[in-house]
């Protein structure tokens, strides 16, 4: 199997998961909670087990770990028409074949970690679409967009987004009154009046 790890590569994972702070969808939870959002954590039921689910705004987000999930680096996985990993970008997400600033694939066994980023790229881009299929609003925030410089821009964005689909959802249905009824209707009797 290609995804076995070597010691190296294993001691390079874990060095990257601990001794980083608050988990970044702990910050995301904290600031939701904070300004009143209330969700549903780890919902099995929902397609792509998302990290929050905010059932009232049907939408879910996804707290992903720039290194993991290769943020701003393409290997051309298909992005199925849904651009949700720049929806946040304030500038433009220009997607890189090689590393990016947030993700550093290490040149040592390059080929192994691009395998890997690259599925998990792909098994990302099928959870976003059966989502956005069943009506869902999906929201990917990067953990560079969590440091305490960035985070209250990111997470007025999330709440923009939040809203906005809130009101898409509950716009009341309008009936348009077509003013052409009545006369069409009377035509239509008269021409079946004359027709006796
Ligand atoms: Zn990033």
């Amino acid at each position: 199997m290609t995804d076995k790890m070597t010691p190296a590569q294993r001691h390079y994972v874990m060095s990257r998961i601990h001794g980083k702070g608050t988990k970044p969808e702990l910050k995301v939870r904290q600031w939701l909670w904070r300004h009143g959002y209330r969700y549903r954590l780890n919902v099995k039921s929902v397609p792509g087990k998302p990290d929050i689910v905010m059932r009232r705004y049907r939408t879910a987000i996804f707290v992903n770990g720039c290194f993991w999930h290769g943020h701003f680096v393409h290997f051309g996985v298909e992005s199925l028409g849904l651009r949700v990993e720049s929806q946040l970008e304030v500038e433009s997400g220009v997607l890189k074949v090689d590393s990016s600033q947030c993700c550093k694939i290490p040149q040592t066994n390059r080929e192994f970690w691009v395998n890997k980023i690259k599925r998990n790229q792909e098994r990302d881009q099928r959870n976003y679409q059966m989502l956005h299929d069943n009506g869902w609003q999906v929201i990917v925030i990067w953990e560079c967009q969590l440091t305490p410089k960035r985070i209250e821009e990111t997470m007025l964005r999330v709440e923009l987004l939040l809203n906005e689909h809130f009101l898409a959802l509950h716009q009341p249905k309008v009936i348009p009154y077509n003013v052409q009824e009545m006369p069409i209707s009377i035509a239509a009797e008269e021409e079946h009046y004359e027709k006796r």
